[in-house]
């Protein structure tokens, strides 16, 4: 079968958006909001529709939608939105149209971006200032996915939605693959900790799947090349994306907190999140531009106390999950909130190969991630390399640390980030010269500025 036969067969997802005329506010009231919603839920077993996510706003509609045309789309929305501009204009005593000319539509190419349009959909309301959480809007598929029930929950969706049919084979995600973690390496780290043989691991699906455990709690499912993953252990590419979903889902709506493990839907508890405002500093410091490239330091915390631990567990003990807690309570800052808006390019500090091999990941990596996500901001990881593996700086003094880090960063790519506001992430900020070193590199690129986010100044 031809891929395009297939494509058609399979399906795809798209985003729709749909605005009111002279965006004009539609839906006034909540019984408007609600009667558009049961106009949807009728009219989606009709159209073959299977709703993902939505949020209906004061003045658009956002909808994630999988089906097999587009033509479908279409028959729906002029069926949904028709049928509400009769209501409406009957009830505010107004005639001509509603909604803005034709929806507007951009199919969904791969799982990452399924991920990110579901967060941005969600996101709106708080965006527009109108809510200060996603889950406190009622007029959004949110609450479906945290309390997985509702016609767009997680339940759902893994049940009528077969997502790896939908963006299997999908020749960019090859291409993607490649420049990914090399599968091989970081299983056989597992192994010989483990102590266990490439034989053994091969005959026992249990072993696998405590591999595959490993490697989501260290967060790196992601990164992995998962082409060479399926080939290694032996399992059909298919079911190793169906596997290593299942936690991508609930990781759009986390169930504990990172810091205390207790149920959390947040990944950070209000008691946690108390215990880390009495220590957090949130500093800004404009930085001396003789001596440095980059123009301002952010810190959230000291790197004392309990901070320390916490930041030298995420990074050595392998609890990778915290940064999902660090990110939230970075975030529910207004003032850094609002800061952290103003940039359109994160990187975050990289580390050598052979530090990743070792770590499993790479904790700026993780932090930047995330930011990206929730902000909406490019996360940028091909343009600033490190090249040589060196003894680590937490062992020298402020003189050998400048000595250690020159030139073991390379910039490649460098026209990405000519003229664009840079957010450089890292975890912990001593001296400034591992910062200052990348910063120097991406001057290359002529950005228009370069500020620095760290999690602890030392
Ligand atoms: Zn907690």
């Amino acid at each position: 079968m031809s891929r395009i036969v297939r494509k058609m067969l399979q399906g795809q997802v798209f985003h729709v958006m749909s605005q009111g005329i002279n965006r004009e506010y539609i839906f006034e009231q909540s019984k408007d909001k609600e009667k558009y919603f049961n106009l949807m839920k009728k009219y989606t077993k009709e159209f073959n529709i299977h709703l993902i996510a939505y949020c209906i706003m004061h003045n658009h509609v956002h909808l994630l939608i999988k089906t097999e045309k587009i033509d479908y789309v279409s028959n729906f929305m002029r069926m949904v939105n028709g049928k509400y501009a009769i209501f409406y204009n009957q009830k505010y005593n107004r005639v001509g149209f509603v909604f803005r000319g034709r929806f507007k539509s951009k199919v969904i190419l791969s799982e990452k971006s399924l991920y990110q349009c579901i967060k941005y959909i969600h996101m709106n309301p708080v965006k527009a200032n109108i809510v200060k959480k996603e889950e406190e809007y009622e007029f959004s598929s949110y609450k479906d996915f945290q309390k997985n029930i509702g016609i767009c929950s997680i339940k759902e969706l893994e049940e009528k939605v077969d997502l790896d049919q939908i963006f299997f084979n999908q020749d960019f995600e090859l291409e993607e693959d490649r420049r990914k973690i090399c599968a091989k390496e970081i299983l056989n780290v597992y192994l010989e900790k483990k102590k266990i043989t490439m034989e053994q691991m091969k005959g026992d699906l249990n072993i696998k799947k405590e591999f595959l455990k490993d490697i989501k709690r260290r967060g790196i499912d992601k990164d992995i090349n998962k082409v060479q993953l399926s080939q290694l252990l032996g399992i059909a590419r298919c079911s190793l994306y169906k596997y290593l979903k299942k936690e991508t889902f609930s990781a759009l709506a986390p169930n504990v907190c990172g810091i205390c493990e207790c149920i959390n839907k947040d990944g950070l508890c209000k008691k946690c999140t108390n215990k880390l405002n009495e220590v957090a500093e949130f500093g800004i410091e404009d930085m001396d531009l003789k001596d440095y490239y980059f123009e301002r330091l952010i810190y959230i915390f000291n790197y004392e106390g309990f901070i320390r631990k916490l930041i030298l567990d995420y990074k050595f003990n392998e609890k990778s999950y915290i940064y999902v807690s660090f990110v939230n309570f970075i975030l529910k800052n207004k003032k850094i909130f609002q800061i952290l808006k103003s940039y359109d390019t994160i990187i975050p500090v990289p580390i050598s190969k052979k530090r990743m091999k070792e770590r499993g990941y790479n904790q700026s990596l993780l932090i930047a991630r995330n930011l990206s996500e929730y902000l909406n901001i490019n996360l940028c990881t091909n343009c600033l390399y490190k090249t040589k593996n060196i003894i680590e700086q937490s062992k020298l003094n402020k003189e050998q640390r400048k000595q250690n880090i020159q030139n073991v960063y390379q910039l490649k790519n460098k026209q990405i980030i000519k003229g664009k506001k840079i957010l450089l992430i890292d975890d912990i900020y001593t001296t400034g010269s591992t910062v200052n070193e990348c910063s120097k590199m991406l001057k290359i690129g002529q950005p228009e500025k370069i500020d620095v986010l760290v999690l602890a100044k030392d």
